[in-house]
């Protein structure tokens, strides 16, 4: 097909392993040493092998879906067969489709924010929302973060939407305050390691402070452990930067990384927001596991020890938020209290109370 590329077509096949079989004895073919010149050389294949009815293809489709298998097995590390796998090959189509629709989704207000209560455990006061983006996709419907702030970090895109993000949080908590201006809520935005990357969000998020009149102290940024662990250099400059203007920073699912104590003293951090796994351990009073337990007071007296608050996430059960109250835990989030939802939700709660 190339200078480097040759198609076996292997006709009558009963069924994949026929197909694989013929792959093997081309790797074994390929790889037999020869000699060049008094030298040993050896060269390596790669083979992507497709089985389909013929009635059922065309040579066009056959040929690409080939060609896309043949890619899987040089991804693989070389010198080796791949089997075309029709289910992984529409994900990647629709990850790359998806990938492909989001610049447009920003730009078409497809884009759509939901706020999570943070309730003090001691009182369960409404103190705070997390803001989670969501994404109304017109073929796929609703679609959430973890489907494609991936994406957006790898192509980029992810500096225009957490702007976007911060921009739209900023305005929503200035509404509050000035329909509640006796209620203090802290309004907790996450940010990805690309955009701490960028010294820019310093002053975009001073601009933001600064138009929206929002107190510093009332915003607070949640970067995942493993990010905030990864953090030196000039991201660490930046997280000192916004830590002076007066901006909270919490470490979002922490306990899912691996934190450098030492490391971790010495980081411009307010809250440790603990992982929801941690948690699922408290379930029921019969279900607790002792060494959960142990675990989740560790770790709180640890944060109180550094001078952190602790929120709990993904309490589910008034078993969950009974234990944690009395381990000493300071917020929680999670289906117990409420589940993300539009800002009117928020409202209501401020004004009839959870
Ligand atoms: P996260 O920051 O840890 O957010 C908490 C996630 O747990 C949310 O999922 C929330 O809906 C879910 N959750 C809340 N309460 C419970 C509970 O009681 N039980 C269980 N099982 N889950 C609960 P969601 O909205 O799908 O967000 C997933 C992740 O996407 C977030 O995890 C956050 O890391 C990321 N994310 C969300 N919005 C943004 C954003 O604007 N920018 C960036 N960079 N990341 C975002
Ligand atoms: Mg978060
Ligand atoms: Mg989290």
């Amino acid at each position: 097909m190339g200078g480097d590329e040759f198609v076996v077509l292997v006709e009558e096949c009963e069924n994949a392993e026929t197909a694989i079989g013929v792959a093997r004895q081309a790797l074994a073919a390929v790889r037999a040493p020869l000699r060049l010149a008094g030298h040993s050389i050896t060269i390596s294949a790669s083979v992507g092998v497709v089985e389909a009815p013929a009635a059922q293809t065309t040579a066009a489709e056959l040929m690409k879906a080939a060609d896309t298998t043949l890619y899987w097995a040089k991804a693989e590390g070389r010198n080796r067969w791949a089997l075309f796998d029709p289910e992984r090959h529409a994900r990647e189509i629709t990850r790359y489709e998806l990938s492909a629709s989001l610049p447009k989704a920003l730009q078409r207000g497809e884009l759509f924010i939901e706020y999570q209560p943070l309730v003090r455990l001691r009182d369960e006061e409404l103190t705070g929302v997390e803001v989670l983006v969501r994404w109304q996709h017109p073929t796929w419907g609703r679609l959430y973060p973890d489907q494609f702030i991936g994406l957006a970090e790898e192509t980029g895109l992810i500096a225009p939407l957490g702007m976007w993000v911060l921009t739209s949080a900023c305005q929503q908590a200035r509404s509050w305050r000035d329909k509640f201006p006796d209620r203090a809520l802290t309004i907790s935005v996450n940010v990805s390691p690309r955009q701490v990357k960028d010294p820019a969000i310093v002053d975009d998020v001073a601009d933001l402070l600064a138009a929206s009149g929002l107190a510093p102290e009332r915003l607070q940024l949640e970067i995942t452990e493993s990010a905030i662990m990864a953090t030196s250099g000039e991201p660490l400059k930046t997280l000192h930067a916004l830590a002076d203007l007066g901006v909270q920073i919490a470490i979002d699912d922490f306990g899912t990384g691996y934190s450098n104590l030492a490391y971790l003293r010495t980081l411009p951090v307010h809250c440790l927001k603990l992982a929801g796994p941690f948690i699922s351990g408290l379930r029921t009073p019969a279900q607790a596991d002792p060494q959960d337990r142990a675990i989740v007071g560790t770790l709180i007296r640890l944060a109180h020890t550094l001078g952190l608050s602790v929120t709990a996430e993904g309490v589910e059960t008034e078993a969950q938020a009974d234990a944690l109250r009395k381990l000493g835990c300071d917020t929680a989030q999670g289906f117990r209290f409420a589940a993300a939802a539009p800002a009117d939700a928020i409202d209501e709660w401020l004004t009839f109370g959870g």
